[in-house]
């Protein structure tokens, strides 16, 4: 089974097939049928909507779109679904990771460990025969002081999740790709689209 996945960020694509091995479902991007979304929603749930609508507009594939975000106690849950373009000063356009992470690092330089709390939130919306359906992950962990690592994208360098002592992009991609918010959403995802596909089999039949 192949679906679209509207977005334009080759990482999540990556990201998200790594996931799904070995069940027979494949994502590949929507990047050049789905135009420019502008993701001015105030909620994950909007703006997946909103990028999974653009794509199933197009064509008859199903579809998957995907809307994450870093939301930080200290600030209140902020950058939350605005977390691409933290620290832009342009409405509407995405600041680069390293600017964000700066950004952040900023705003929080006073707060103590301890209180360094945040969490990256995930939201699927699964377009599939005419229905539209949502699948949720969290991951909860800490900013750290200073970025670290290289691997990931985003704020990876500066998160470290609960009960780990590295960010996720010292932990690589085989430590995040089990814990991550979106390995949470996807697990989801993952179980509904292959019931899915076993009752379409059996309807075949
Ligand atoms: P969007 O979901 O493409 O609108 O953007 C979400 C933004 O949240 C990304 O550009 C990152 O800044 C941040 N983000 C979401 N998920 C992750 C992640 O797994 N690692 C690092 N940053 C993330």
């Amino acid at each position: 089974m192949i679906l679209y996945l509207a977005t334009k960020n080759l990482g999540k694509v990556r990201e998200i097939n790594a996931l799904f091995a070995a069940t027979g479902i494949e994502f590949v991007s929507a990047a050049g049928i789905m135009g420019n979304v502008v993701e001015d929603g105030d909620t994950y749930h909007k703006n997946a909507f909103k990028k999974a609508m653009a794509v199933y507009e197009q064509n008859t594939n199903p579809v998957v779109a995907e809307d994450s975000g870093l939301e930080v106690d200290a600030l209140d849950g902020a950058p939350g679904v605005y977390s691409a373009r933290f620290a832009s000063e342009e409405e509407g356009v995405n600041s680069s990771d390293e600017d964000n992470i700066n950004a952040l690092l900023d705003f929080i330089q006073d707060t103590p460990p301890p209180d360094r709390t945040a969490r990256y939130v995930c939201i699927f919306c699964l377009m599939l025969g005419g229905k539209s359906l949502f699948f949720e992950g969290e991951v909860e962990g800490t900013i750290a002081m200073q970025p670290a690592g290289t691997s990931g994208f985003g704020y990876d360098p500066v998160f470290i999740p609960n009960g780990y002592d590295k960010t996720f992009s010292e932990l690589g991609d085989e430590v995040k790709n089990k814990i991550s918010h979106r390995a949470m959403a996807v697990l989801k995802l993952k179980d509904y689209l292959l019931d899915y596909l076993i009752s379409e089999d059996q309807n075949r039949k």
